[in-house]
């Protein structure tokens, strides 16, 4: 016989149709539910199983033994082609992300890093007095949007201000070619653009 504290700890393994008596109440069955667990096993009828707060749904499915089997194999292989898809999307996104990183527009993403953290007062100290950087800057949220996809123009002013202007963070004849130039690589499609639409695409 099976008690309340060894069934708390199985799993239904099989329901299917037959004849036996319950190991729980004793009394005849015959919806069979087949529960395993603890290195025991055991039949008990579907209304114990039901008391139980085994899961309804599962105690509501007929199946054989094998077909129980079938059916994780089956689940297993599904949740297996889930993983490889989402691998293989995993790479293409890192394959498209190395492409744009790799144009013109990786270069100004790294410039715009760089001025961000080397300006102190975006910089504070954690508890451990490590230095911090602050993920709601303006300047990295541009570079982190750089990264995976064009810019609007007005976002694209920015950046030319910020990594073109110097100091004075102004256009002026000394800085104006840079200034257009990266305002230009900003805001086009052109540097692997697709990346843009391909993460999009796989959403
Ligand atoms: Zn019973």
């Amino acid at each position: 016989m099976l008690k309340n504290d060894d069934l708390y700890k199985m799993r239904i393994s099989a329901h299917y149709r037959g004849a036996t008596t319950c190991d729980h109440c004793g009394t005849s069955i015959k919806n069979i539910v087949e529960v395993r667990g603890n290195g025991k096993t055991g039949n008990i009828g579907q209304q114990c199983a039901e008391k139980l707060g085994f899961d309804k749904y599962q105690i509501r499915q007929k199946l054989t033994h094998d077909q129980m089997k079938q059916r994780k194999a089956e689940r297993k292989e599904r949740e297996d082609a889930k993983d490889a898809k989402l691998e293989r999307e995993r790479v293409a996104i890192d394959d498209e992300l190395s492409k744009r990183m790799a144009s013109p527009v990786g270069e100004i993403v790294l410039q715009l890093e760089k001025v961000t953290f080397n300006c102190d007062q975006y910089l504070c100290r954690d508890d451990y007095g490590r230095e911090l950087f602050l993920e709601n800057d303006f300047r990295y949220s541009l570079a982190k949007q750089l990264r995976i996809r064009p810019l609007s123009a007005r976002q694209a002013d920015f950046v030319s201000k910020f990594v073109a202007g110097g100091q004075s963070q102004r256009r002026n004849k000394a800085n104006s070619d840079e200034w257009d130039r990266i305002w230009e690589v900003c805001v086009s499609d052109d540097y692997n653009g697709i990346t843009y639409n391909f993460l999009n695409s796989i959403k």
